[in-house]
């Protein structure tokens, strides 16, 4: 039997290796490294993918969630509720801009935060609502934005998990005010390093961000506000550019991925396997199942040569550096739970039936 890795980015450098040297070698021989037509055709395909107006790109996710937050003006004083089950840095941005992040319970069979809980987490002090579209699940984004709506708050998508996927038949990061993607190489769309972007219909907002990643500068030399440098290098663009126009063929092979899962894993009572949302289209970033005895379970695969990713073990409002906030444990009962029974499976387009099958019996006989 051999080694199955969580993930396995070689096979799909495989599949399209030659596009990616080409557009790679087209920018190492142009002398133009920053910037230039790499960066702006990206910028316009990846808007017209998601189906708004603008894109600016920039140099993470992390990144993304910071421009969007600082040009909608949250900062010191303000309050931002979002899940305390994301990737720390969610929540870190939140509070890099001096507001305060605040925690919702989840719903235990889509792993998103439970819209149900927003009303009750509003304040006078609430400036946003930041969802996000945990392992390529989409978030209810009707009850969303009914609610920012009726409260007159800012939409922040957190999308990093989740680059085409849809709820309502609208990609996310359209629905929103500003969507923020990472292109980080283990994302739906990865580059060969860091990357990301935000995206809107609102062309100040675009205009806002644009100046902020650039050192806050409307002109060369010439600075405004206090910003950050945060561009997607040339290289990474050429490398999006060639790989975007597989992007949806990848998805379909994750959700048929998952839909393997689930019929192999079906018979097994003990282990819940993840729903997508009937209003939503996951593009399925993680395949998290949960488990009670979560680790001996992952210990199994692992000696099986079967890797897995736990994703997450601490909720976000239990983390060391949020004690300030006033949490407590018992305070989000179902994430607390949840966060010792999750594992996440071998995921990627390219898993074959065969490893899939030899997955399922290791964790059928645990
Ligand atoms: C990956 C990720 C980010 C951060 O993206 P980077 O490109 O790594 O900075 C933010 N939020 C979520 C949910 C993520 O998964």
């Amino acid at each position: 039997m051999k080694n199955i890795p969580p993930i396995d980015l070689a096979r799909q450098y495989q599949s399209v290796g030659m596009a990616i040297e080409s557009a790679v070698q087209s920018v190492l021989s142009s002398g133009r490294y920053i910037g230039g037509s790499p960066v702006s055709d990206f910028e316009r395909r990846f808007a017209d993918y998601v189906g708004v107006r603008e894109c600016v790109s920039c140099n993470s996710g992390t990144d993304a969630l910071f421009l969007a937050l600082r040009a909608i003006g949250i900062g010191a004083g303000d309050e931002v509720i979002t899940t305390p089950f994301t990737f720390f840095a969610t929540a870190e941005v939140i509070s890099a801009v001096g507001a305060t992040p605040v925690f919702v319970d989840i719903e235990a069979h889509t792993f998103n935060f439970n819209v149900e809980h927003l009303e009750a987490a509003i304040t006078p002090r609430t400036k946003a609502i930041l969802p996000v579209h945990l392992f390529g699940q989409p978030v209810n984004m009707t009850r969303v934005t009914e609610i920012a709506r009726s409260r007159n708050l800012a939409v922040i998508e957190d999308c990093a998990q989740a680059t085409g996927a849809s709820w309502d038949s609208r990609q996310v990061g359209s629905i929103g005010d500003i969507g923020c993607f990472s292109f980080f190489p283990t994302k739906n769309l990865g580059a060969f390093g860091d990357g990301g972007a935000v995206t809107t219909n609102d062309g100040e907002l675009a205009e806002k961000m644009r100046v902020l990643k650039n050192h806050g500068a409307t002109h060369r030399y010439y600075h405004e506000e206090i910003g950050i440098n945060s561009r997607l290098d040339a290289l990474q663009a050429a490398i999006l550019l060639a790989k975007l126009p597989y992007l949806d063929k990848w998805n379909d092979g994750r959700r048929a991925v998952a839909d393997r899962y689930r019929d192999l894993l079906a018979e097994n009572v003990d282990i819940v396997l993840p729903q997508e949302h009937p209003g939503g289209r996951s593009v399925w970033n993680q395949y998290t199942i949960r488990v009670p005895h979560r680790d001996r379970l992952r210990d199994r695969l692992s000696k099986n040569g079967i890797g897995t990713g736990l994703y997450y073990p601490v909720p976000l409002h239990l983390q060391p550096v949020y004690q300030n906030l006033g949490y407590s444990p018992g305070q989000l009962p179902i994430i607390e739970r949840i966060c010792k029974e999750v594992l996440s499976l071998p995921m990627f387009p390219e898993l074959t039936l065969e490893e899939q099958q030899q997955v399922a019996v290791s964790v059928s006989h645990s």
